[in-house]
């Protein structure tokens, strides 16, 4: 399994319909409500939605499975934004 290079975590790869590969975190979660809420859920097929992460109240509402972006949850995520936004940093890029 792949690791983040950011903060170590397993990862896994999800190939988007676009050929592209999404790091994401490795447990599936339940999403409801696709096309509301804040969070974003990659789905098995790699299609990335914006949905509610669980079901709310009433476990009728899950309407699939998918993975959580890895960008999403990394904690180093904000080191490498700083890091961006850093001058020096800023230099090397
Ligand atoms: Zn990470």
């Amino acid at each position: 399994m792949a690791r983040c290079r950011g903060c170590g975590k397993e990862i896994i790869f999800v190939k988007s319909p676009a050929g592209k590969f999404i790091p994401c975190d490795p447990s599936k979660v339940i999403f409801s409500r696709p096309g509301e809420g804040k969070a974003r859920v990659v789905k098995l097929n790699g299609e990335v939605i914006s949905c509610t992460i669980g079901t709310g109240d009433d476990i009728s509402e899950a309407v699939g499975v998918g993975y959580i972006p890895h960008w999403s949850t990394c904690k180093a995520a904000n080191q490498f934004r700083k890091k961006k936004e850093s001058p020096l940093q800023g230099t090397l890029f």
